[in-house]
C-alpha cells in the first residue's frame, strides 16, 4: 500500500471511459454511457476478489461502516463493541447513527480481545466491530464464536486488510458484514471510496437503497422509483469507480509485491531476540500492507522511532502518541466535543470514557512499531532498508 504508487495506463483508460461520455454518475443515464457502468463492474470484480454475493460500493470506507450497521438496523441506543486501536472512523460512524461506541482492549494480535468483548457485553449490545488493523487479523474464530452464542453481529472492518485471509477466507467476509475503504492511501484506491461485502441479500438490498437516499432501483425512470425507507447519500461517484476498477485487476500483483517485501523484513529482523513480531492468528495470512513488531518497552521502542527518522528509516510509527489511531488521544471523544447537541442517550453512553484506562491496550500499541510497506520497493530497496533497521535497532536496546 498505497495503490496510487503503481498508477499507469490502466486507471487512465478507465477514468478516461467515463470522461468520454461524461456519465459520472452511476445510476441512471442509460443512453449516454455507451455501456459504462464502471460501478457496477467494480461491485462485480469484488464480488469475485472476496467470494461474497453481494457488494454495495460507497463514498468512503467511513460511509461503509455506517451503512453495514444501518443496513442490519444498528440505531439509537445500540451499543457496538470496538477496539481502543482502530481509525477514529470507527465510533464516528457509529455515532452517526445515534449508537454507542463502547471501547475494548486489543491484544497480541493488535485486534479485538475476545475475552474483553465478552467482558463488555450488555443487553444493549448489537453488534460487535473488528478492525483488521494494519494488514492482519483478530481471533476470528472466538469472535465469531462468541458473536453467535450473544446473538450479536459481527462488522468486519477490514479498510486496512484487503488481500488478507483466514483459514482461506477474504478478511472482510467471515463476519455478517464487511467494510473496505478505497481512499488515497490504501492498498488499491479509488481516490475516495468505500465497500460494503455481505452474503445477506437483506442486508445488502438495504445497503443498496439506503446509500442512495432510499431509491429502490426498480425500473429505469430514476424520478419515478419509490423509496421504503429513509436513506442518506453515500454513493461513489463514476470517476472514482473507474479508478477502482483499474486498481483491483491489479490487487493480486500488489499484494504478492506487499507479501515480499514483509518476508524480507520479517526475515531480517528474527535475528533479534527483544523483537516479537504481532501474532497472526493460525489460519491467517497478513495482506502484507504492515510490519508489525513489539520491543521489550516503550522507552526503547521510542528510542527506536528517533532511530529510524534519524536514519532515513520512513513510514514507521508508533501508535501510543498518535491522533488519529489510539484512544489515548481522542479528548474530543472523551468530552464529547461535538458542533451540535449529541442526544443524551449518548452522552450518558459514553461516560465511561471520562474515567476508564485501557492497560492492555498501552502494554501492546506502547511497545509496538508499525511500518507501512510499500509497493514501489524492490526487493534490494528493502533488503537495504531492513538492513538499516536492524542496526537501529540493536544499537537502541
Ligand atoms: C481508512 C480507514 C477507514 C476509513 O476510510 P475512509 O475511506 O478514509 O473514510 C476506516 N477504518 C480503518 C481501519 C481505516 O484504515
Amino acid at each position: 500500500m498505497p495503490g496510487f504508487e503503481l498508477f499507469g495506463e490502466l486507471e487512465r483508460k478507465q477514468v478516461n471511459d467515463v470522461l468520454d461520455n461524461g456519465v459520472l454518475m452511476r445510476y441512471g443515464f442509460d443512453g449516454m454511457r455507451n455501456g459504462h457502468w464502471k460501478a457496477k463492474a467494480l461491485e462485480s470484480a469484488l464480488e469475485k476478489t472476496f467470494g461474497v454475493n453481494h457488494v454495495q460500493l460507497v463514498s468512503s470506507g467511513t460511509a461503509a461502516v455506517s451503512v453495514a450497521l444501518a443496513a442490519a438496523g444498528v440505531g439509537a441506543g445500540d451499543e457496538v463493541i470496538m477496539p481502543t486501536f482502530t481509525f477514529v472512523a470507527s465510533f464516528e460512524a457509529i455515532m452517526a447513527l445515534g449508537a454507542i461506541p463502547i471501547l475494548v482492549d486489543i491484544d497480541e494480535t493488535l485486534a479485538l480481545d475476545p475475552k474483553a468483548v465478552e467482558a463488555a457485553i450488555t443487553p444493549k449490545t448489537k453488534a460487535v466491530m473488528v478492525v483488521q488493523m494494519c494488514g492482519s487479523m483478530g481471533h476470528m474464530d472466538r469472535l465469531k464464536a462468541i458473536c453467535d452464542t450473544h446473538n450479536l453481529l459481527l462488522v468486519e472492518d477490514a479498510c486496512q486488510a484487503i488481500g488478507g485471509t483466514y483459514n482461506g477466507k477474504a478478511l472482510g467476509s467471515i463476519g455478517d458484514l464487511g467494510c473496505f475503504s478505497f481512499d488515497f492511501v490504501k492498498t488499491i484506491t479509488c481516490g475516495e471510496g468505500g465497500a460494503v461485502i455481505t452474503n445477506n441479500e437483506a442486508f445488502y438490498t438495504n445497503a443498496d437503497h439506503y446509500s442512495d437516499h432510499g431509491h429502490d432501483h426498480i425500473g429505469n425512470d430514476r424520478g419515478a422509483e419509490g423509496h421504503p425507507f429513509l436513506g442518506y447519500n453515500f454513493r461513489i461517484s463514476e470517476l472514482h469507480a473507474a479508478v477502482g476498477l483499474a486498481q483491483v485487476q491489479r490487487l493480486p500483483e500488489f499484494i504478492a509485491i506487499q507479501r515480499r517485501n514483509l518476508n524480507i523484513l520479517k526475515e531480517a529482523l528474527s535475528v533479534i531476540p527483544e523483537v516479537t513480531l504481532r501474532t497472526v492468528p493460525e489460519g491467517g495470512e497478513e495482506s502484507g500492507a504492515f510490519l508489525n513488531f513489539f520491543l521489550p518497552n516503550l522507552e526503547i521502542t521510542r528510542k527506536v522511532i528517533e532511530g529510524f527518522k534519524d536514519g532515513g528509516v520512513d513510514a514507521c510509527w508508533n501508535y501510543y502518541d498518535n491522533n488519529w489511531h489510539y484512544i489515548r488521544k481522542w479528548e474530543h471523544l472523551k468530552t464529547l466535543k461535538s458542533l451540535f447537541p449529541i442526544t443524551n442517550e449518548v452522552k450518558t453512553g459514553l461516560k465511561y470514557l471520562e474515567h476508564k484506562t485501557f492497560e492492555q491496550s498501552d502494554h501492546f500499541i506502547g511497545r509496538n512499531i508499525s511500518c507501512l510497506i510499500k509497493l514501489s520497493w524492490t526487493a534490494k530497496d528493502v533488503q537495504q532498508r531492513a538492513g538499516k533497521m536492524v542496526e537501529i535497532i540493536k544499537n537502541s536496546l
